[in-house]
């Protein structure tokens, strides 16, 4: 969620460390702070609110070559300047991502030996925590190696002893984090946007190791010195820029077109299919559940399989019951969300086969999941996702037509005929990139309430166009069921409440167009995202979208959703690409 850098090197550090923060702000967070040291001795500086905050209060050209720096989403404690990272106690300073499960027996355990804290972060905690015991061990890598046996929950830490001023250490579980190296300069850092500014080249902590950075990178595996891979970056840096557009989540959509190429693409030298399972489970969260929402029907209607589709917050506390040919797909554009992470671990424990459908390459469901698909959508920077999610349901898209296929329920010409849609699919995506959606969005954008109306598969894309708009422009928006609305919450739909209606499926068009009428009775403002025409009397804005097939026309359905949700939060004056409260990869339970 939020996220680390660190540097050590040849160069001067405070330009680094914080062109790194800026680089990850995305990730979402509510205070920054930066240690440095300077002849020898550490300085501490933090602000609540925008790195900018933080860019003010320091002398940017300092004679300092080595320092962390973190960009904090509150977890325990408020987000006051106290309560920011970096937390110094004793000679042990460090940054921390995650959640620290027994914080508070050890707070205890703490006071009881005359620690004192400022704050209230479960970070402080560790920090005392290995100071208590380095005073011990007088080594740092015992010292480590201990405290990740006491510790429960997850980490990403990168620490600063007092006694080695030239020296970083960082250690991680379940929270991502990655060690970039270039020449005689070492970083720290959440995710590679940070360190491309830099360097390419990195390598990726894996639980239990110890990395030390000074004038050269070593790595330890209970004590041991260990060898690690060198991984680069491959993709196109450019991809982690603004590209001229004002922001993240434009340039995101305009490349929708694209991403649903080359996942296509991709899915098609993709052997994997459903075809040995019976039956299914779904878990994600936020947008990637509503993804498996539209997969469920696809693959229900399709390829014939009964699928369960839960939140992995609720999934990861359930009863689990044995079950046959059974499989678990795990989705998440990140690859850590916590909450995803912890229900495909349960999964596994259950020896249940797994599936792991992720964006980002080699993150942590990428590794621990039994077979993993890649979505092509390449880095998604803004926190609201749109070319992610639009990978996703492909995949999932592409994955029902497949088994469906290889299960003798679809012809051969059907099927290929079905294959060959999605690329007519792309061309269309551009011309509905380019429409005016600004229009819906003056009818919208001062109201306080909206509501999301569809069934069956427009009920699951009307849960996502609702969160989209709610996530970034902080209108409070639902999603019913068409037919739900009227047992109880039309009550509080009035003259010019505007309702926005899903009806690409044709099966029960006309019941969401009755459904229609009796919000427009009541004075509501139905906009229609329909591909047909619709009676006159069964709304006042029709945004009509091209009619291709099952497997293709949700995609179609997305891309109103989200430019309406993008020109209300523009008209509102919200930032857009960082919405408050909110963080791209929730590495938090
Ligand atoms: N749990 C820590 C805190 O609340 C770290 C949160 C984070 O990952 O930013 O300070």
């Amino acid at each position: 969620m939020c996220g680390i850098v660190g540097y050590v090197g040849q160069k001067k550090a405070l330009p680094i460390l914080l062109n790194s923060l800026k680089a990850l702000e995305y990730r979402g967070y509510d205070s920054a702070g930066i240690a440095y040291i300077k002849d020898k001795d550490i300085h501490i500086i933090k602000k609540q609110g925008k790195i900018k905050n933080l860019e003010q209060s320091l002398s940017i050209d300092e004679d300092t070559y080595m320092g962390i720096g973190h960009t904090r989403w509150a977890t325990h404690g408020i987000p006051n300047e106290i309560n920011a990272h970096p937390h110094k106690v004793g000679k042990i300073t460090l940054v921390h991502n995650g959640i620290i499960e027994n914080y508070e027996e050890l707070r205890q355990e703490l006071v009881k030996d005359g620690y004192t804290f400022k704050g209230e972060t479960d970070t402080e905690v560790v920090a005392a925590l290995i100071d208590k015991i380095y005073q011990k061990k007088h080594d740092m890598l015992k010292t480590l190696d201990k405290v990740t046996n006491k510790l429960e929950g997850t980490y990403a830490f990168g620490i600063i002893c007092e006694d080695y001023p030239d020296t970083i250490y960082a250690i991680r579980k379940d929270s991502p984090l990655i060690i970039g190296v270039k020449d005689k300069d070492y970083f720290i850092a959440s995710d590679v946007p940070a360190i491309l500014n830099y360097t390419r080249e990195y390598y990726l902590l894996e639980q239990g190791e110890v990395a030390v950075l000074n004038n050269t990178c070593t790595f330890y595996m209970k004590g041991q010195e260990i060898n690690k891979e060198l991984k680069s970056f491959e993709g196109d840096s450019s991809s982690v820029s603004k590209n001229g557009y004002d922001h993240f989540m434009m340039k995101e959509m305009m490349e929708e077109p694209d991403v649903l190429h080359k996942t296509v693409h991709h899915m098609k030298e993709e052997s994997f299919t459903f075809m040995n399972y019976q039956s299914i489970d779904i878990v994600a969260c936020g947008s990637a559940y509503h993804t498996g929402l539209v997969g469920k029907y696809l693959i229900e209607q399709y390829a014939d399989i009964p699928v369960n589709v839960e939140v992995a917050s609720e999934y990861r506390y359930k009863k689990f019951f044995p079950k046959k040919n059974h499989l678990v797909i795990v989705i998440s554009q990140s690859g850590e969300t916590a909450d995803t992470l912890a229900a495909l671990k349960l999964a596994k424990e259950n020896n249940l086969d797994t599936l792991g459908i992720v964006n980002v390459k080699e993150s942590s469901i990428a590794r621990e999941a039994d077979r993993v698909i890649y979505t092509m959508a390449g880095p998604e920077i803004a926190v609201a996702t749109t070319k992610a999610y639009l990978a996703q349901v492909t995949t999932l898209s592409l994955l029902a037509l497949k088994t469906a296929y290889e299960k003798n329920l679809m012809k051969k010409d059907e099927y290929e005929e079905i294959l060959h849609s999605f690329d007519v699919g792309a061309v269309k995506i551009g011309k509905l990139l380019n429409k005016d959606y600004e229009k819906q969005a003056k009818k919208i954008y001062k109201k306080n309430d909206l509501f999301y109306l569809g069934r069956g598969l427009d009920y699951a894309l009307a849960m996502e166009g609702s969160l989209k708009l709610k996530e970034i422009s902080y209108l409070h928006s639902e999603a019913y069921a068409s037919g739900e609305l009227k047992h109880g919450t039309i009550s509080l739909v009035e003259d010019g409440t505007p309702v926005i209606s899903v009806m690409i499926d044709d099966h029960i068009r006309s019941k969401s167009v009755s459904n229609n009428k009796e919000v427009r009775a009541r004075g509501g403002y139905v906009i229609a995202i329909s591909n047909t025409e619709l009676p006159n009397d069964s709304y006042d804005d029709l945004i009509l979208i091209p009619q291709i097939n099952d497997f293709v026309n949700p995609i179609m359905a997305l891309i109103p959703m989200q430019m309406i949700s993008y020109y209300v939060a523009k008209m509102r004056g919200c930032d857009i690409d960082k919405p408050k409260n909110l963080a791209k990869s929730v590495t938090v339970e």
